[in-house]
């Protein structure tokens, strides 16, 4: 699990060696390969002709690991744009042969792990008697892990341009808009600058408002 995580950790602007968490210079770096995989679908150039170096950094302090090269937003949409989709899933096969159709099809659309995440956040809201009236799942996929025993506005920030399941509203854009509830699960691994995604969701958030 370890593994994968920092396997994903692929991101960001220069970040000059000081941890994006906590910003201690107490790091230790190591020589690091960009996944052939991340590289062709960024960059357009396969690794076995040109290599796109970076470091993987350790922070002593927070414990937490990431890759020097940040993606822009620019590059993070040419890695997300229709996420899982066909022309993904066949790319990325190319590379990580383990990646088949059947495997992505099971990312986020198994029975098993949804029950297992929606049940877990149920019982987070219920031990607090919060009351929800908008919910927000940031970078939430369809919605499918917003529970459907909430009675309330179910929307998900979303860049990968999926459909979302009935009844959740997909949004691109979150001006002016503010929740109860945000939930965050499985993204900030994914995103350049995880603080700022965290502040982000934190300015959208009503007074006494809950992220988790
Ligand atoms: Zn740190």
């Amino acid at each position: 699990m370890k593994k994968l995580v920092l396997l994903l950790l692929l991101f960001a602007v220069n970040v000059n060696g000081k941890c994006l968490i906590c910003e201690s210079n107490n790091v230790e770096s190591k020589y690091a390969h960009i996944a052939d995989f991340v590289q062709f679908r960024i960059y357009g150039t396969d690794s076995s002709i040109v290599e796109i170096k970076t470091s993987l950094i350790h922070c002593k302090d927070c414990g937490f690991a990431f890759y020097k090269k940040r993606f822009n937003e620019d590059e993070e949409r040419k890695l997300y744009d229709d996420y899982r989709g066909e022309s993904y899933q066949k790319l990325r096969q190319k590379y990580e042969t383990w990646y088949t159709k059947e495997f992505n099809y099971s990312l986020g659309n198994s029975e098993y792990e949804i029950s297992l995440r929606t049940k877990h956040l149920l019982n987070i809201v219920r031990k607090r008697n919060l009351d929800i009236k908008s919910l927000l799942d940031f970078g939430g996929d369809k919605g499918q892990f917003i529970p459907d025993e909430f009675n309330c506005k179910k929307y998900v920030y979303e860049i990968s341009g999926i459909k979302p399941k009935e009844g959740i509203i997909s949004l691109q854009k979150m001006d002016g808009m503010v929740f109860d509830f945000i939930m965050c699960a499985h993204v900030l691994e994914h995103v350049s600058d995880p603080k700022a995604v965290v502040l982000t969701c934190k300015a959208h958030l009503v007074g006494g408002g809950i992220y988790i």
